[in-house]
């Protein structure tokens, strides 16, 4: 059974790297309309190219933080509107804040108008520095409120607490994922993340630059996985948050090998400082999603990898 097959579904930030692989999938499953809402302030038109001539598609040039309209039926809202990677949001302090707490009012109240699923994406950055490894969603975190990169852990953490409240006051039906690190196509090769600052580096012949001492680690998930658990917690009855993520950890050290391996590249490891706040370890427990939802990642990070690099290479 096809849980959007003639549902009728709003992507806020769909412009953006997850937001355009997930409307390309909802499409696929037979979605008789997707609504994007876009101010294009970190994605681009051109990852919507192949769905533009797609009659049940269509792209809204608008802030999520101001009121939003649908004409007609809603059956699903995907916030995903918000910078998402540590240098755009410390360009855009008061935007990310403003993103995730305006912008998710604007779409829980979306929802609440056509009696729809609302389904927010949060961040494992909600469990700050963590001291709990794996992290659990049990584990309340280790954020400081005043770090640069609190603008988008605390807006996130305040997302969760006002899309919990829709729920237990509105009866709103709500989701919650709580995203780890994601790589693939159409990240932007400038945004600064370390997937595509790696293969940037290593396309280019440059040295890598491992931050700190390079034994902080990450658990890098493939977009497509991540998608797939996407479109599965939304229609799902699951409305306690769950972690969507690849277990596979790296240090950021190793990590630079991996890209290496798939990318080539002669550069050497120079190790630059290591930004206040970068957490020190991260690994999602993925238990609830597999017991859950039947979710676990398939691509592993070679092949991810692999795909990554001939999207990049192709860019020129
Ligand atoms: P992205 O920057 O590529 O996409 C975000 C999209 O939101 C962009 O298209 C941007 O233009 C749009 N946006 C931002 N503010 C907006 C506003 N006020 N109005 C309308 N649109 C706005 O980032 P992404 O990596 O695709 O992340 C998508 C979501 O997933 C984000 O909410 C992010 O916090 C979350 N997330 C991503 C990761 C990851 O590893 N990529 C990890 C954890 C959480
Ligand atoms: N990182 C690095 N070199 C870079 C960019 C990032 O070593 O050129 C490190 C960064 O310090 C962090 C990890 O890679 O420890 C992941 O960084 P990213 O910005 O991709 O994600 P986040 O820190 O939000 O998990």
């Amino acid at each position: 059974m096809n849980s959007y097959r003639g549902k009728r579904v709003v992507v806020m930030g769909g412009a953006g790297f997850i937001g355009s692989f997930l409307c390309e999938r909802l499409l696929r499953d037979g979605a008789e309309a997707v609504v994007v809402f876009d101010n294009l302030v970190t994605g681009h038109r051109r990852n919507l190219a192949g769905l533009e001539g797609d009659a049940r598609f269509d792209f809204v040039l608008h802030d999520v933080c101001r009121p939003l309209t649908v004409a007609g039926p809603v059956d699903f809202v995907f916030n995903l509107a918000s910078p998402a990677s540590p240098i755009d949001y410390a360009q855009l302090w008061l935007e990310t804040m403003r993103v995730g707490s305006e912008g998710t009012l604007r779409g829980l109240e979306l929802a609440e108008a056509k009696g729809a699923v609302f389904l927010q994406a949060s961040t494992s950055e909600i469990y700050g520095d963590p001291l709990e490894h794996p992290q659990r969603e049990s584990y309340t975190g280790n954020v400081d409120p005043t770090r640069p990169r609190s603008v988008y852990d605390e807006a996130k953490r305040y997302a969760e607490a006002l899309v919990s409240a829709f729920r237990r006051s509105r009866g709103v039906s709500t989701r919650i994922v709580r995203i780890f690190n994601t790589y693939g196509p159409r990240m932007r090769l400038e945004d600064g993340r370390v997937v595509p600052a790696f293969i940037g580096q290593a396309l280019r012949g440059e040295d890598f630059t491992v931050f700190g001492d390079g034994s902080q680690t990450r658990s890098f998930c493939f977009v497509d996985d991540l998608v797939d658990g996407l479109v599965k917690l939304a229609a799902s009855n699951v409305t306690d948050p769950v972690n969507l993520g690849n277990p596979d950890e790296r240090t950021m050290l190793s990590f630079a090998q991996a890209v290496r391996d798939a990318a080539g590249g002669g550069g050497k490891i120079v190790f630059k400082p290591l930004p206040e706040g970068d957490p020190k370890q991260r690994r999602p427990d993925i238990t609830r999603a597999k017991t859950l939802l039947g979710w676990e990642p398939r691509v592993p990070l070679d092949e991810g990898l692999a795909k990554t690099v001939a999207y990049f290479r192709a860019l020129g």
